[in-house]
């Protein structure tokens, strides 16, 4: 950030990892843009890759490293076209503050407690966010919100060993089973819809404009076929996209009891493992969520362990807002190609901090390629791709120099 041209550069404590500031505060009565990004990453498993993660390796048009794409290449496009605005004629457009965290691929657990007690500090008109990927198209995109997050472990316990199943196993009670069980009474298999409680109320329809956006996202169904090697999907076109972004999901990420390795194991497991994921829509509440899981699962085996690993809310900003418009505009003009607008991201991000705590419209535009392989092995962005997001992000400070008047006092939501 320093050798950008950022000033009172600074590590923030948290009572985690401490987040990096930095910011460029001269453009009198022009917008402010904060720039929010992540310097944690996922652990990488050596073996896998074919070049060393920490040691970024440039091949096939591809820059490969543990971080490339998720997320330190994506926020040092920024970085690179501040600089290029810096270097050569000493200031920016716009004003500009730049967030970066240590512990997004952990959920951001103390991301919350920073904003709460530093609105001022980092106030803007607009947070823009790098992270994530492109349209398989590679075509520009922005995504308009995320969908909320809870996260829990459930544990199932057994005898005080594993015994034989064929002996004493014949009568003592199987944690997986259980878990099974569980599983089976919270899902109808017929219209696949979760049982539990309330499990679908607050859930905000699309408004007009997120209903033809949602028709516009490309789907090409025999390239993803091929791209996630599989036959069929459950869910195509227009409606797999209301599914990813306007229905809250429950997912089983993980599962496991017993013995797992080659060869013949015949035991009763005496504990079975299980971990949920829960998507969450605008406006739904992971603590009611939780709430209603926790007690789900107490009425069917008190004895089953449950904990809330992770949490998050769901956030979007509305895509009809005049500061949206502008960034669609800045993006089509430096990629000459029309972007893909997203309302939501079928994933999670700490978005609601800057929407719902701040006030903030926020935006997510990714600058990395659709099979950047984030969380994987050979994990990379396209080195063409991400000069591009050097491009992207001197056009957008460009587009907004000039335009505080459009953009002031927006609020991220729709009127009530
Ligand atoms: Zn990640």
């Amino acid at each position: 950030m320093k050798e950008a041209g950022l000033e009172n550069v600074r590590m923030i404590p948290s009572s985690g990892h401490p987040f990096v500031y930095g910011e460029w505060l001269h453009a009198k009565g022009e917008p402010t843009v904060l720039f929010y990004g992540h310097y944690d990453v996922q652990p990488a498993d050596l073996l896998n890759w074919d070049s060393p993660p920490f040691t970024p390796t440039i091949r096939n048009g591809r820059i490969y490293a543990r971080g490339s794409a998720d997320n330190k290449g994506q926020f040092l496009a920024h970085l690179c076209a501040i600089k290029s605005y810096l270097d050569p004629i000493g200031r920016l457009p716009i004003n500009v503050k730049v967030l970066l965290e240590g512990e997004e691929e952990n959920g951001s657990p103390h991301i919350e407690a920073l904003v709460e007690s530093n609105k001022e500090l980092l106030g803007a008109n607009l947070v823009y966010t790098s992270d994530g990927a492109l349209h398989d198209s590679d075509r520009p995109t922005i995504i308009c919100g995320v969908r909320g997050l809870l996260y829990v472990d459930l544990i199932a316990r057994g005898a005080n060993q594993d015994y034989h199943s064929g002996n004493l196993g014949s009568f003592v009670p199987n944690p997986a089973w259980r878990l099974v069980e569980l599983l089976n009474s919270l899902r109808d298999p017929k219209s696949d819809r979760i049982r539990i409680a309330h499990f679908y109320s607050g859930v905000r329809p699309p408004s007009p404009l997120e209903r033809s956006l949602l028709a516009q996202i490309p789907f090409e169904q025999e390239r993803l076929n091929r791209e996630l090697g599989i036959t069929s999907l459950e869910e195509t076109g227009e409606k797999a996209f209301h599914r990813m972004m306007f229905e809250p999901s429950l997912n089983i990420c993980g599962f496991h009891s017993g013995p797992s390795g080659p060869g013949m194991v015949t035991t009763v497991p005496n504990s079975a493992y299980l971990k949920l994921d829960i998507r969450l829509v605008a406006d739904q509440d992971p603590d009611r969520i939780w709430e209603m899981l926790r007690r789900a699962v107490e009425e069917f085996d008190p004895t089953i362990d449950v904990k809330r690993v992770a949490a998050m809310k769901p956030s979007y900003t509305r895509p009809d807002l005049p500061i949206v418009q502008l960034i669609i505009g800045a993006l089509e003009e430096v990629t000459e190609s029309k972007p893909v607008v997203l309302p939501r991201l079928g994933g999670s991000l700490p978005d609601y901090v800057f929407t719902k705590i701040l006030g903030v419209p926020s935006l997510i535009v990714p600058y990395a390629n659709f099979d950047q392989n984030n969380h994987g092995p050979n994990e990379n962005i396209k080195t063409d791709l991400f000069f591009r997001g050097v491009r992207a992000s001197i056009q957008v400070m460009s587009a907004l120099g000039g335009k505080l008047d459009l953009i002031n006092n927006t609020s991220p939501f729709p009127p009530a």
